[in-house]
C-alpha cells in the first residue's frame, strides 16, 4: 500500500479533494476552480454524468439528476435516476470516486486512502454512511474529520497551542457555525449551530424572483408559467449576478430573448445595486447572526474569548457577512484560505501529516496590505476629504479585484483627484499614498455622477486602479508597481507629508480642461502637488476633535451656550468648505474657549 492519503471535502454543493504535493497541500483536480458539483445524473442515452455536467443538466432533466445527496447521508431513503435507484452511499460514492480519480490522475498514483469531512454535528449514523460511501467507492477512510476542525487545521491552528476559534460556514444549500477549541492534539467541538437549509441558493432565489417579477411587469409573463429554459437561464444570471456583487456596487443583467412571444423576443436587461441586493439577503445573513450568538452561548464563551472567526463556504464571500459579523462579535473575520477549499485543505493537512509529512498548515499568497482610495466624507460632523475604507483588505487571497463607488460632490464637477492608499486607518492620512491621478473630462450633472473605481492586484505586487465614470463607460486606469513592497520609514514620512501638503487651499483652479477621460500621465505616485500651508490640516484635526468635544458636553449645555455653539459648528464647517484658514482660525478659537468654559463649569 502506498503512504499516500487525501483529504476529501464531500460537501452539499461541491466537493474537493486535496493532497501533499511538492513540498505543501494542494486541492487537485482540473479547470480553474478544482471543484466537483455534488451532482449525479444520467443522461437521457443512460450515460452516467458526475458532477459539472450532472448539474448542467439538472435543471432540464431534474427527474434523471440527484442534487444535494449529503442531506440524506444516514437516512434509509433512496432516490431514482431514471428507472434506477440508488443508496445516498452510492450516489456520494461515484463522488468520491470521480475526486480519488481527480487525484490519481494528477499525483500519477493509484488513491487509495482517504480523511473525509463531516459536518460537526452529524450523528454515529450520518458519520457510518460517509464511512461506507468511501467503501464503496474503493477507498480506506483513515479518519472522518469534522468540518469546523478540517478549517481550523487550514489556518495552522492545531499548532499545539491553545486556541478557541469560531468557524462561519455558508455553502450553497447549508449554513453551520461552530465553536472548536484545540490544544496539543485535542480538538473539541464546544457547540454547533445552523441550518441545514440555509444558504448561497437561497440568495439565488431572492435574485431570481427580483428578476422574475421585473421581466413580469416589462412584459406581463411569469417565466414560472412554463418556461422553463428560459426560467434556467435567468437562474444562472441571478447566481453569477450574485458573484459579481461581492466584487462590485452594482450588476447589469442583460438576458436576450429570454423568450418568443407572437414571434418577437423579449429581453431582460436592468441594473441590480449592492445595496439592493443586500436589503433582499439581509433576514437570511441576520438569521445566521443569531446561530452565532446561540452557539457563543452554549459553549459558554464570550466573543472577546476567541482567538479567531474563520470564513468558510463560498457564501461568505458576501461582503455583508463579514461586515455583520464584525461589528456583532467585534473581531474581524479571517478569510485568507480559499473558503470554497478551506476545508478540503484542512483535510489534506491531516491526511499529510497521517502519511508522514511535516505539514504546519496550508500555504496561500494574500495581500499584507489593505488598499483602497481617499474620498470626501464626514468625520466628527464636518466634511472631510480624507475619509478612507479599503476596496482590497488584507489577507485576500491573491490575485484580487475588487470595486467600489464613489461621487462628485458638486454640480458640474468634470473632474476628480483618485489618491490611492496603502492601510487601515479611517483617516487617509494615517495610511501611505502609494499613487494618485486625475480623472478630467465627467459629464458634468446635476445630481452627483459615479465615478467606480477598480481595483486589481496580483500576484507580483502590481496594482491595477481604473475609474470607471458610470454614465459614459469611459474610464482611466493606472498601474502602481511594488504595491506589496514595505516602504520604509522615510518614504511613509515623505508620503504622508505630500498628502499634508495637500490641505492648504489650492491657488490655482484645476487646469484640466474638460472633455475626454485621457490616458494616466504618470506611472505612480510622485507627481507634484499644488504647494500648501502647513497649518492647516493640523487646524482641520483640531477642528474635528473640538467638534467631538462639543457632542460629548451638548446635553449637558445651556441653551444659550448651545446655540452659540451651534454657529461656531456651522462656521467651523463653512471656513473647511471655502477652505477659508484666516474664519477657521476665529471659529477654532472661539469654540476652544467656549468648552473650556463648559467644561470646567
Ligand atoms: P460551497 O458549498 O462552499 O461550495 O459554496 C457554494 C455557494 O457559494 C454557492 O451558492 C455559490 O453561488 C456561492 N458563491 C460562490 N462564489 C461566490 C461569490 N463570489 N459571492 C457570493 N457567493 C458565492
Amino acid at each position: 500500500m502506498s503512504d499516500l492519503i487525501v483529504g476529501i471535502d464531500l460537501g452539499t454543493t461541491n466537493s474537493e479533494v486535496a493532497a501533499y504535493l511538492g513540498g505543501q497541500v494542494r486541492v487537485l483536480g482540473p479547470g480553474e476552480d478544482k471543484m466537483l458539483p455534488s451532482c449525479v445524473g444520467l443522461s437521457p442515452a443512460d450515460e452516467l454524468l458526475v458532477g459539472a455536467a450532472a448539474r448542467n443538466q439538472h435543471l432540464v432533466y431534474p427527474e434523471r439528476t440527484v442534487r444535494s445527496i449529503k442531506r440524506k447521508m444516514g437516512s434509509s431513503e433512496t432516490v431514482s435516476l431514471g428507472d434506477k435507484t440508488f443508496t445516498p452511499q452510492e450516489i456520494s460514492a461515484l463522488i468520491l470516486r470521480e475526486l480519488a480519480e481527480w487525484a490519481r490522475r494528477e499525483l500519477g498514483q493509484p488513491v487509495e486512502r482517504a480523511v473525509i469531512t463531516v459536518p460537526a454535528y452529524f450523528s454515529d449514523a450520518q458519520r457510518n454512511a460517509t464511512r461506507e460511501a468511501g467503501m464503496v467507492a474503493g477507498l480506506e477512510v483513515v479518519r472522518i474529520l469534522n468540518e469546523p476542525t478540517a478549517a481550523s487545521l487550514a489556518y495552522g491552528f492545531g499548532d499545539g497551542a491553545p486556541r478557541t476559534v469560531l468557524i462561519y460556514d455558508l455553502g450553497g444549500g447549508t449554513f453551520d457555525v461552530s465553536i472548536v477549541t484545540m490544544e496539543g492534539d485535542v480538538t473539541e467541538v464546544l457547540a454547533s449551530h445552523g441550518n441545514n437549509r440555509l444558504g448561497g441558493d437561497d440568495f439565488d432565489d431572492l435574485l431570481l424572483e427580483r428578476l422574475e417579477r421585473e421581466f413580469h411587469e416589462r412584459h406581463g409573463i411569469w417565466l414560472r408559467d412554463g418556461h422553463r429554459a428560459a426560467r434556467a437561464r435567468l437562474w444562472w444570471a441571478a447566481e453569477a449576478a450574485k458573484m459579481k456583487l461581492s466584487f462590485e456596487p452594482h450588476v447589469q443583467v442583460r438576458e436576450e430573448a429570454l423568450v418568443l412571444h407572437q414571434g418577437k423576443p423579449l429581453h431582460l436587461d436592468l441594473e441590480v445595486s449592492r445595496a439592493e441586493y443586500e436589503k433582499m439577503i439581509l433576514p437570511l445573513v441576520e438569521s445566521t447572526l443569531d446561530s452565532v450568538s446561540k452557539a457563543l452561548q452554549d459553549a459558554g464563551k464570550k466573543p472577546g474569548e476567541l482567538d479567531a472567526i474563520l470564513l468558510v463556504g463560498g457564501s461568505t464571500r458576501t461582503p455583508l457577512v463579514a461586515r455583520l459579523l464584525q461589528e456583532r462579535v467585534g473581531l474581524e473575520p479571517r478569510q485568507d484560505v480559499h473558503p470554497d477549499l478551506c476545508v478540503a485543505l484542512g483535510a489534506g493537512v491531516l491526511a499529510s501529516r497521517l502519511a508522514g509529512h511535516d505539514i504546519e498548515r496550508v500555504l496561500v499568497d494574500v495581500s499584507p496590505y489593505s488598499f483602497g482610495p481617499s474620498y470626501l466624507g464626514e468625520r466628527g460632523g464636518v466634511s472631510y476629504p480624507y475619509c478612507y475604507h479599503p476596496i482590497i483588505r488584507r489577507n485576500t487571497p491573491l490575485p484580487v479585484t475588487r470595486a467600489d463607488s464613489y461621487y462628485t460632490t458638486y454640480p458640474g464637477q468634470t473632474e476628480v483627484d483618485i489618491q490611492i492608499f496603502q492601510g487601515d486607518d479611517e483617516d487617509a492620512l494615517k495610511n501611505v499614498l502609494v499613487g494618485d491621478f486625475r480623472v478630467g473630462g465627467l459629464k458634468p450633472t446635476e445630481d452627483p455622477n459615479e465615478v467606480m473605481c477598480r481595483m486589481s492586484l496580483d500576484l507580483d505586487g502590481i496594482l491595477h486602479v481604473t475609474a470607471i465614470e458610470k454614465i459614459s463607460g469611459k474610464s482611466k486606469h493606472v498601474t502602481i508597481a511594488n504595491a506589496l513592497q514595505a516602504k520604509s520609514e522615510a518614504e511613509i514620512a515623505a508620503a504622508r507629508k505630500r498628502i499634508q501638503d495637500l490641505f492648504a487651499p489650492r491657488e490655482e483652479p484645476f487646469e484640466e480642461p474638460a472633455g475626454e477621460l485621457e490616458e494616466p500621465e504618470g506611472e505612480e505616485a510622485g507627481d507634484e502637488v499644488p504647494a500648501l500651508s502647513p497649518a492647516w490640516p493640523e487646524m482641520r484635526h483640531e477642528a474635528v476633535d473640538l467638534i467631538q468635544r462639543l457632542r460629548r458636553l451638548f446635553d449637558r449645555m445651556h441653551a444659550e451656550d448651545k446655540e452659540e455653539a451651534l454657529a461656531l459648528q456651522e462656521a467651523i464647517e463653512s471656513a473647511v468648505a471655502g477652505h477659508d484658514q484666516k474664519a477657521l482660525a476665529a471659529a477654532v478659537g472661539s469654540l476652544k474657549e467656549l468648552l473650556f468654559f463648559v467644561e470646567g463649569s
